[in-house]
């Protein structure tokens, strides 16, 4: 099961930089100035990866939930369908608010949104109105019966839930359609300029379309493109940035609840014995490390990644010998044995990440002390395929993938000598733009790692630590910083996976 293909980093053609400033060029720029090089032909046998588990692959960044489902009733994340009801089961909201005078009612936070979404579709032309938001448990009761009264269970179950299991008890749901009155409450909403402005900018404002068209095996619901819930902006903006179609997939369809490695926010590194460590994090810190693994003396660099897009944390091993390692992760917990992704990388500085939105698994971002800077594809879930040219003049730097302006793509964070912290804007196509200084005085770290979680759902960031050995979390938004955090000491003889 061992791949023998060897993904060298060898036989590079040597292209000078006349600059002393990192160049990035677009991946198209490379392919018209005849440079990609051809990487080394393949060796031996394929790996051979994993079936897809059903669902719809996540495009972009991160490519596993952060955190797990929010059960609880008054928060705005929370996760109520067919299997989960809300607890307590006659849960009523404090904070009910007329919604825009309809006499529907809403938890203030979400009437605030909506009044806030209603006012930029009446600016793009589109007038909407409320038509049902908030029910209390017994009101939805009556509903429910009556539609079993009328329709049949079976069918009711399709249109109506059953007290205690709808989101309009939340105070987070709302029915709404056209101002005039048309396709009211009817799937043809969703084929109105005003129901196509929705579904495309709901999100902005903290809704999603919360049973979109194709999904009632995931949410147990026929198409709705009348209800939306309200689930905050960050999250909301994270599924869309994320390509998670239903709030069932981006909370409930981690395969990983078992896996070693749970979470975008768990912290690897290895001690001073070689011992292979994880720092699963809670309420805003790292917890008491578990000890995973053994004998990871030799690592120059590790990675953690989900390398075949199973849903399951892989690691990515980059050994002082220039043997590049897979461990594939188990869903219910462990490693298999380590497979060879290649040799050569001895000298190479890299990273894991897409570079290209449309690729289906994470590749290898890296240059050699020539400063190229290469993307290698990883086009089965196990070995690489040949790089293209990604810019030149690298060497000496730092490089780590991270969405700094959350627009879906993996930008390139650089420390550059001076100590400014460089962002290069990925295109989502394999190339970059030139570069920003986002900070300064960054020479004093010698780790960046991207994080995913760490401060809740949705959130983003990086764990870096100083020379001196203190950790900090600086999280970032929509390219900004949030105020960086100490999370830890001692952490100078860590090896730090990224
Ligand atoms: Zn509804």
């Amino acid at each position: 099961m061992a791949a023998s293909h060897h993904t060298s980093p060898f036989r590079v053609r040597r292209r000078r930089a006349g600059a002393r400033v990192p160049l990035a060029v677009s991946l198209c720029a490379a392919l018209l100035l005849g440079t990609p090089v051809t990487a080394p032909a393949a060796g031996g046998t394929a790996v051979a990866h994993a079936a897809r588990t059903a669902g719809p692959a996540p495009a972009t960044v991160n490519p596993l939930p952060s955190l797990p489902p929010v059960f609880t009733a008054g928060s705005t994340a929370v996760l109520v369908n067919k299997s989960h009801p809300l607890n307590p089961l006659r849960y009523a909201p404090a904070d009910l608010v007329n919604a825009r005078s309809s006499g529907s009612y809403l938890r203030s936070e979400a009437a605030g949104a909506l009044n806030s979404l209603f006012n930029a579709a009446a600016n793009a032309g589109h007038g909407l109105a409320v038509v049902s938001g908030y029910r209390s448990y017994d009101t939805q009761a009556a509903l429910y019966d009556y539609y079993v009264r009328t329709y049949g269970q079976a069918y009711a179950d399709t249109i109506s839930a059953k007290p205690g299991y709808s989101e309009h008890q939340t105070g987070l749901a709302v029915d709404i359609g056209n101002a005039g009155g048309s396709c009211g409450l009817s799937t043809c909403f969703g084929e109105t300029p005003a129901g196509r402005w929705v579904a495309a900018n709901a999100y902005r404002y903290g809704f999603i379309v919360r049973y979109p068209n194709g999904y009632s095996g995931t949410t147990g619901y026929s198409y709705e493109p009348w209800h939306l819930r309200y689930i905050g902006p960050t999250i909301a903006a994270d599924m869309r940035a994320r390509s998670y179609p239903t709030l069932e997939h981006y909370f409930a369809g981690n395969p990983a609840a078992g896996a070693t490695i749970k979470s975008g926010s768990d912290l690897v590194a290895v001690n001073s014995a070689g011992q292979l460590l994880r720092y699963a994090a809670g309420s805003g810190k790292y917890l008491p490390p578990t000890v995973i693994g053994g004998g990871w003396s030799n690592l120059k660099q590790g990675f953690v990644v989900d390398w075949n897009a199973d849903g399951v944390y892989d690691l990515l091993a980059q050994w002082k010998d220039g043997k590049l390692g897979y461990y594939r992760g188990r869903a219910a917990g462990g490693f298999e044995a380590q497979r060879a992704v290649g040799w050569g990388w001895g000298d190479m500085t890299i990273t894991v990440g897409k570079m290209n939105r449309s690729h289906k698994y994470p590749g290898v971002l890296g240059f050699k002390p020539d400063g190229a800077l290469r993307y290698y594809p990883n086009t089965s879930g196990g070995a690489l395929s040949t790089f293209a040219i990604v810019g030149w003049g690298w060497g000496g730097r730092t490089i780590t993938l991270a969405d700094w302006n959350n627009d879906g793509n993996n930008d390139i964070l650089s420390q550059a000598p001076g100590g400014a912290l460089l962002y290069y804007r990925g295109n989502g196509t394999g190339g970059v733009a030139a570069s920003t200084a986002i900070g300064w005085g960054w020479h004093t770290m010698n780790v960046l790692a991207p994080s995913f979680g760490f401060s809740g759902i949705g959130t983003r960031g990086l764990t870096a630590r100083k020379n001196d050995g203190t950790l900090y979390y600086y999280g970032f938004g929509n390219g900004s910083w949030a105020p960086a955090r100490v999370v830890g000491n001692g952490w100078g003889p860590m090896q730090v996976f990224k």
